[in-house]
């Protein structure tokens, strides 16, 4: 794995302590020029380490105080001064010695201790009028090249990332070449607080969690009919693609774990009891027990490929501080399945995956790039194995026509794999689905076999796949994504009826009764508020669609239509709406059409 920027900046080892690319050596440029601005408005602060991070930096001071909103303002205005001054970023070389007297007699003690960490001889520092730093840069030439920025936030942060160690304050800042690019970031910032979804999920009522369960959701009724959509529309294309589902147990004996190499390698994340006097535990992934199924009879090489799909629950014994919503959780259930195959079928296989990701994620308009990885160093299985895996795998993406990343190396022990991250409304980026060939693992510990046609035993290849990830992880991302604005397959309440007043509750009910006998998600408002109350309310729960109806449309059959996001479209006959919303609906659109044309 990469080093990370803040590891680089305690080392100082390499070339540069920071990628060398415009952008970032501006964003750590810009990381000395609020360190400089610090000191000049609060003189006592030490200063630690200000790495560029994506989309921006941060700055590390030890301070007894946070710094408040009002502190940041002060900050940028005197950073703004330092870049109107337009001072040149100056070099200077010193030995490993003197920079450690020259730090200590500045009373800069978390600099004198990374330049003690250091093997270096000699050492660079960088300067900009009055404030210097320990930096081996590089950095923008002058300061009056940073143009466009802006401070983000402050929280603490241990020094090291070590809660053994003092709290300092860090301080979170942007840089870009653009106004529009920091405008377009901001905008993007911001949406994502107003699309968080632990804030979504308990304002729509999705879901909840409480102290007794940290890392599992209660699922709310309104969560759980996304969970059972997404369940349903995983079976219908699984069963459509001949996958058989199986479910597994959830509490096993660790005699299981022991075969798998689970308990080796994995025990420490596991949830485990003891039931009259044999070790449990809670599955963290249903692998071992796929092949169990697999292993129940004999198999020819005519029954194969078996697909075995599950709806797994599993549970990790994650660290309760790293537990976040429905991204990071201790109990979560996968769209799982194993494929069992020739090593022959392997190609069609992982082609036929990748078609159906492909297709998943249209259905979400959500854009998926894919990355492949090769074999590693140290791994099990013949090098024919391998080619044959590596190939089927890239011959796959090649043939649906899939632009893809190669990670070498980055395979696992068993087999190389493909990593599906996907893109979504904000242009963020998240792991979803992975596609792992496994030509060792579950087949030599578990000594899965078929009988081929020349009628010897022979080891098949087994593929682990999740699409979605886990369904909790993904409808995170989905309410994110869709900022709590489902399209009407997935929204909870498919459409609200608004009668006018009182007098035409009876229309309400009617027309109520039509969609719910569709079989549509529909609520009647029948509170005596006024209509614009009304709307506002439909509207602020998301509801798709908000059916309208006064004396009028009573008189006509029709109603009045409203979709959320604020657009009438005037009457529409009642049975129109019953069709279309239902076709929208079955055909899974993503976007709101009834009433368009
Ligand atoms: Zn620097
Ligand atoms: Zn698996």
């Amino acid at each position: 794995m990469a080093e990370s920027e803040e590891e680089r900046h305690l080392k100082l080892t390499g070339e540069f302590d920071c990628d060398p690319t415009p952008l970032s050596t501006l964003r750590h440029s810009t990381s000395h020029v609020m360190a400089q601005a610090v000191k000049r408005l609060f003189p006592d602060v030490r200063v630690a380490i200000g790495p560029a991070i994506a989309d921006g930096f941060y700055y590390d001071f030890a301070r007894s105080e946070p710094f408040t909103p009002d502190d940041l303002e002060k900050i940028e205005a005197v950073m703004r001064d330092i870049a109107k001054a337009n001072l040149p970023f100056e070099r200077r070389e010193m030995s490993r010695a003197e920079a450690i007297a020259f730090f200590r007699e500045r009373g800069e003690p978390y600099k004198v201790e990374i330049l003690e960490g250091i093997e270096a001889d000699r050492v660079s520092l960088y300067s900009q009028g009055d404030f210097i730093d320990l930096c081996r840069g590089p950095h923008v030439e002058r300061t009056g090249q940073i143009k466009v920025f802006k401070l983000l936030s402050s929280s603490g942060a241990y020094w090291r990332g070590d809660e053994k160690n003092a709290m300092l304050q860090r301080i979170y800042g942007t840089a870009w070449l653009t106004q529009e690019e920091l405008d377009q970031y901001v905008w993007r910032l911001e949406e994502a607080r107003k699309r968080d979804h632990r804030k979504l999920g308990r304002e729509l009522d999705l879901f909840d969690f409480y102290d007794v369960a940290p890392g599992a959701p209660f699922w709310l009724p309104n969560g759980m009919i996304l969970v059972r959509e997404l369940e349903k529309f995983a079976r219908e294309h699984l069963d459509a693609r001949g996958y058989q589902e199986i479910s597994t147990p959830m509490l096993v004996n660790k005699k299981l774990w022991e075969q798998s190499g689970h308990w080796e390698h994995y025990q420490d994340n596991m949830f485990k009891l003891e039931v009259e006097g044999e070790i449990f535990s809670l599955k963290p992934m249903n692998c071992p027990e796929a092949s169990y199924v697999y292993r129940r009879s004999l198999r020819s090489y005519r029954d194969l490929p078996l697909r075995f799909s599950e709806m797994g629950r599993d549970h990790r014994n994650e660290r309760s501080g790293t537990l976040t919503g429905l991204v990071r959780v201790r109990q979560f259930t996968q769209d799982d399945a194993h494929i069992f195959c020739r090593p022959d079928q392997l190609q069609d296989e992982i082609t036929a995956l990748l078609d159906l990701v492909r297709e998943w994620y249209k259905t979400f308009d959500l854009q998926p790039s894919y990355k492949l990885s090769t074999r590693p160093e140290k791994r099990l299985g013949t090098q024919a194995q391998w080619d044959n895996a590596e190939t089927a795998l890239s011959e796959s993406l090649r043939g649906n026509g899939l632009a893809f990343e190669v990670d070498p190396g980055g395979g696992n022990f068993y087999g190389p794999k493909i990593d599906i991250d996907v893109r979504d409304a904000l242009g963020r980026g998240w792991q979803v689905a992975t596609i792992q060939a496994d030509l060792t693992m579950l087949p030599d510990r578990f000594a899965l076999e078929y009988i081929d046609t020349d009628g010897q035993p022979k080891r098949p290849v087994a593929i682990h796949r999740a699409i979605f990830g886990s369904y909790e992880r993904f409808i995170g991302i989905l309410i994110e994504h869709y900022g709590g604005a489902f399209p009407a397959w997935l929204a909870p309440v498919q459409a609200r009826v608004l009668p006018v007043s009182e007098k035409f509750m009876e229309y309400a009910k009617t027309v109520h009764g039509r969609l719910r006998a569709a079989r549509l998600r529909v609520e009647l408002d029948d509170r005596n508020e006024k209509l614009g109350y009304k709307i506002r309310d439909a509207q602020v729960r998301k509801i798709p669609y908000m059916l309208v109806v006064g004396g009028r449309e009573a008189e006509q059959g029709t109603v009045s239509l409203r979709h959320r996001t604020g657009e009438d479209l005037g009457a529409v006959p009642l049975d129109r709406v019953v069709t279309d919303l239902t076709a929208e609906i079955a055909a899974r659109v993503a976007s709101l059409t009834v009433g368009r044309s």
